[in-house]
């Protein structure tokens, strides 16, 4: 086929992708904004230190599971010198990229945020030219004029400088912070947030609904964006030797994370079955399998958790959307795995800091991805430069991350949800205690509406008997 005839192949699956990609933004405010202004902040408290304990637990977890697989499988033995390259890395220096991770939380603009995120690229600064004055050139401003030409010609050469810039993509965790404090103050007014709270509450189900419509529609479409990505397939055959060996470790530390660590996790805690959850779950972990994007998969997730497993509505509006913007086990595990291939294939021996750098950089980086395709790809640059490793290896191991993708995708979106029974479990005392005191506010105003007719059927007694 060709490149024309894959397009209209792909054509179903692509729009599947813009649908859910269409209700991802409105999603995230509302869901966030309802999420919170439901909780008081003792509750949210617990719940979101519940939420942070477990994506730092299971981060870690996948880091380590991808570190031990590298070392004992050890793909990268044989040098590079065969291996085919693709593609071309783009350079960020690891402060410049955490810089921009905090810059992102605080987006100066909302609705930009909602289209595009900020970014450090790297340029030349601009030098001031002295002017030319009536057409005369003084030898004064033309020797000014070239020392600063020169100036810049060896900045440029030297340093590239870090300057502000953007990239168009929806700044999800701008919009995550933004939606989690107004939701708490929403929260944090009561009577007088009610009107606002209750708006983003009806958003939060009508889009549900509309989420309801697309997953019908969902199986052909994820049909097509696999059918059309088999099709769209190069010559496999670069897929042999190291890079078939690092393909087999990276599935294997998925499969080992995924299936045997976050489950028992999960059963640890909550006694529960893991694979009844998982069950599920399969209509969410095959939209990430066919999307290859968390945040595209959220709405199916949504749908599966709370109608489903029946997770309480409290718990994911508040961790579904965090754990879709931050939480990413199997994004942590590849990028740690991946550059210790790196250093193999270049016949480096790590000690224990730089493992332990890789660590904790593949954990700062899996936070700073986005939830789309090949996120990973792009933040491994800080975890490669962390330790000094070439980043220009990255295109390496390029050819066979569009599948790979895929399965860490899966595996992000698994460990989301399983964080979201796992909350759920720990938070049962607080959730039952706020259906409680709900409960007896409302028999309160029962009581006191009863006993105003009360008052007033007895006034309108007394008056006609009078
Ligand atoms: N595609 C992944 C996701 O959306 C991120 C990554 O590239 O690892 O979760």
């Amino acid at each position: 086929m060709n490149f024309r005839q894959v397009k209209y192949f792909s054509f179903p699956g692509e729009l599947l992708m813009r649908m859910l990609q269409m209700m991802v933004m409105p999603l995230i405010v509302s869901s966030l904004v309802t999420g919170m202004a439901a909780l008081d902040s003792k509750a949210s408290g617990k719940m979101g230190l519940r939420a942070v304990v477990y994506y730092t637990t299971t981060t870690i977890l996948a880091v380590m599971t991808g570190i031990i697989m590298v070392l004992i499988i050890h793909p990268g033995g044989g040098g590079k010198d065969k291996m085919h390259r693709e593609g071309k890395i783009e350079k960020v220096h690891p402060a410049d990229a955490f810089m921009d991770l905090v810059r992102n939380m605080f987006p100066p603009n909302l609705v930009a945020a909602c289209f595009q995120q900020f970014k450090t690229v790297y340029g030349t600064r601009k030098v001031p030219v002295d002017p030319v004055e009536n057409g005369t050139v003084s030898p004064a401003v033309v020797f000014s004029n070239v020392t600063r030409a020169v100036q810049l010609l060896q900045e440029s050469t030297d340093k590239m400088l870090p300057l502000p810039g953007s990239v168009n993509s929806v700044n999800a965790l701008g919009l995550v912070v933004f939606s989690m404090s107004f939701g708490l103050v929403i929260g944090a007014m009561k009577e007088e947030g009610r009107a606002l709270g209750e708006f983003f509450n009806c958003l939060n189900e009508a889009i549900l609904r509309l989420v309801a419509v697309v997953s019908w529609y969902a199986p052909l479409g994820i049909l097509f964006l696999i059918a059309g990505k088999i099709v769209e397939m190069e010559d496999m055959s670069v897929v042999g030797g190291q890079l078939g060996m690092y393909t087999v470790t990276v599935i294997i530390g998925l499969f080992v994370h995924a299936l045997v660590v976050l489950p028992s996790l999960y059963f640890c805690v909550t006694r529960k079955n893991p694979f009844a959850f998982i069950g599920g779950l399969v209509q969410a972990l095959v939209t990430a399998l066919g999307t290859s994007s968390s945040s595209a998969t959220l709405p199916i997730t949504f749908r599966c958790l709370e109608d489903k497993i029946g997770l309480d509505k409290r718990v994911t509006r508040f961790v579904l959307p965090v754990g879709a913007t931050i939480n990413m086990d199997g994004t942590a595990l590849y990028e740690a795995l991946a550059a210790i291939f790196i250093a193999q294939i270049n016949n480096l021996d790590l000690n224990f800091g730089q493992i332990l750098t890789i660590s904790i950089t593949a954990t700062a980086a899996s936070i700073g991805a986005a939830g789309i395709p090949q996120a990973g790809l792009v933040t491994m640059v800080i975890v490669l430069s962390s330790v000094g490793l070439p980043t220009d290896d990255i295109s390496l191991i390029i050819a066979v991350d569009w599948f790979l993708d895929r399965l860490r995708t899966t595996t992000n979106v698994l460990g989301d949800s399983l964080g979201a029974g796992i909350v759920q479990h720990l938070s049962r005392l607080e959730l039952q205690e706020m259906d409680n005191a709900a409960e007896e506010a409302g028999m309160r105003k029962q009581y006191q509406l009863m006993s105003a007719d009360d008052v007033k059927a007895r006034t309108v007694g007394s008056e006609t008997t009078m």
